[in-house]
């Protein structure tokens, strides 16, 4: 580690920059922010400086520099363009033993500036040992993602609370365990929603409980939480906080190893089925073992497949917890036919082509049974058909019987998001020989409808499709 990071408080200190050009005011704007007092020396300075200067905000030594110019100062930047004059206040610095940073000079340089992410109170550096600034720029960008506005109102909460969770939880374990539920739990989600009083509440009903209960665990919480289809990257980013503050994540089986990946590294991950078909652990199993989690104070993630919400019995399970009195929140995650359709080049809806989309699931045939054909056979609509590969023979039959063109578009997108996806395009008179010759696999999702014939052309992801015969011009077909 040649540079060795520290934060300074420069509040009323003095900082001396040397150069009144473009690069002195970029650095004047990012140290004032310290409450520095500054010092330019410069024999003239930028529009924006010399405004500064006039309205008092900083002081100007209108002339050359001289070394005893950053007498007293506690940072020194040299930001000239001229290599004599940037080497004489590198040696007047350093003779005088004050951190002396010189632009784009990393071996004049005694310190060097970090790209900084300002969540303030807490202040996110980053240094590349001054090799490759474009990159730390890249990585603050990513931090900033992640570190969202929030964590700076959650700190203030934080240290506003400080005094009183230590008086309500002396033991120190205890209270570390207590401050591991505060970020990772329900209360950081209610400030990061600016839910403040509401954030208040929580915590001081959760410290009046610990207190009753002689200094207890916080309660258990449980995130129904969408993973999306396996793409990592489609993962939303309160998923991605939900999986980084879990203690166990029950997942089912669609989830993608990558997206498991993410979970926090002392996390419990257990698989709890529901693949839409062979073995899986029964609901009640399910929700008896999230219930065992929670009452044991963990912080439970129940991680499902796309969206919790669409076919994914995540309403039973919230039901289930409500009943019991848990404490739950909801994360979206992108579904099955939004990521097939958009990694397959298959725009759901299109105004040549379609003007709406049904989500419909062929799971058993009860269901099935119950169905409004007439209304999924209307022309110009779309189908994106979950766990259809097993129905096929009634969905195909049904559909044409109710008057769906045999000619109409179909598309199977098997493994969607997913490095091994496999998009076949057909017709619906022949979907289950293209499902049979193909053997089209699981997870697989069905498209039915003319903008199923677009993957053709809008294909970009994996392999490029495999299309069954030539289609009849969707145009003429919808005329
Ligand atoms: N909650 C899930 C759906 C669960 S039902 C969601 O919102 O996506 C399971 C069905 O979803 C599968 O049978 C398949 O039809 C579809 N599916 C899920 N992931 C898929 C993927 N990556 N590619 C294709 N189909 C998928």
């Amino acid at each position: 580690m040649r540079h060795f990071p520290i934060f300074l408080d420069l509040r009323d200190r003095l900082v001396v920059v040397v150069g009144g050009g473009p690069i002195a005011e970029r650095k004047i704007a990012l140290v004032s922010q310290s409450g520095a007092r500054i010092r330019i020396v410069a024999p003239a300075l930028t529009h924006a400086l010399s405004a500064a200067r006039d309205s008092g905000g900083l002081e100007h030594v209108a002339r050359e520099f001289e070394p005893a110019d950053v007498d007293g100062a506690r940072l020194v930047i040299a930001a000239t363009s001229d290599l004599t004059v940037n080497r004489a206040v590198a040696m007047a610095a350093d003779r005088r033993g004050i951190v002396v940073n010189v632009v784009d000079d990393l071996e004049l340089s005694t310190g060097i500036l970090p790209a900084i992410v300002d969540r303030s109170p807490i202040i996110v550096a980053v240094s590349t040992g001054g090799t490759a600034p474009a990159l730390a720029r890249r990585i603050r960008a990513r931090i900033e993602t992640v570190v969202d506005e929030s964590v700076g109102r959650f700190a203030a909460f934080a240290a506003a609370w400080r005094g009183r969770i230590r008086a309500a939880i002396p033991d120190l374990s205890a209270r570390r365990r207590f401050y591991d539920w505060l970020v990772d739990g329900p209360v950081a989600g209610l400030v990061r929603h600016a839910r403040m009083e509401a954030a208040s509440e929580l915590l001081a009903g959760e410290l009046a409980r610990g207190e009753a209960a002689g200094g207890g665990d916080p309660a258990g919480s449980v995130a129904l939480v969408g993973a999306g289809p396996g793409d990592p990257g489609l993962l939303t980013l309160n998923a991605l906080r939900a999986l980084q503050g879990a203690d166990v994540v029950l997942h089912d089986r669609l989830v993608s190893r990558e997206v498991l990946a993410l979970a926090r590294r002392e996390a419990d991950l257990v698989e709890v089925g529901k693949s839409g078909q062979g073995h899986s652990v029964a609901q009640a199993a399910i929700n008896e073992l999230m219930l065992e989690h929670v009452r044991a104070g963990r912080r439970v993630v129940r991680l499902k497949g796309g969206d919790p919400f669409v076919f994914g019995r995540g309403g039973e399970e919230l039901q289930f917890l409500r009943a019991h009195g848990v404490r739950y929140e909801v994360v979206p995650g992108v579904t099955a036919a939004l990521a097939c359709g958009a990694y397959a080049g298959i725009p759901l809806t299109h105004r040549d082509h379609s003007g709406s989309v049904r989500f419909v699931t062929a799971h058993c045939r009860e269901s099935l049974d119950a169905t409004d054909w007439r209304g999924l056979a209307a022309a110009r609509e779309t189908l994106a058909v979950y766990m259809g590969v097993a129905m096929l023979p009634v969905l195909r039959t049904e559909l044409l019987r109710h008057g769906r063109a045999p000619l109409t578009p179909v598309a199977f997108v098997e493994n969607g998001s997913r490095p091994e996806q496999r998009v076949l395009v057909g017709t619906l008179d022949d979907v289950e020989a293209l499902a049979a010759r193909e053997q089209v696999g699981s997870p697989a999702l069905l498209i039915v409808g003319e903008v199923a014939a677009l993957a053709e052309d809008l294909h970009w992801f994996g392999a490029a499709p495999v299309v069954a015969r030539r289609l009849a011009d969707p145009d003429r077909d919808a005329a």
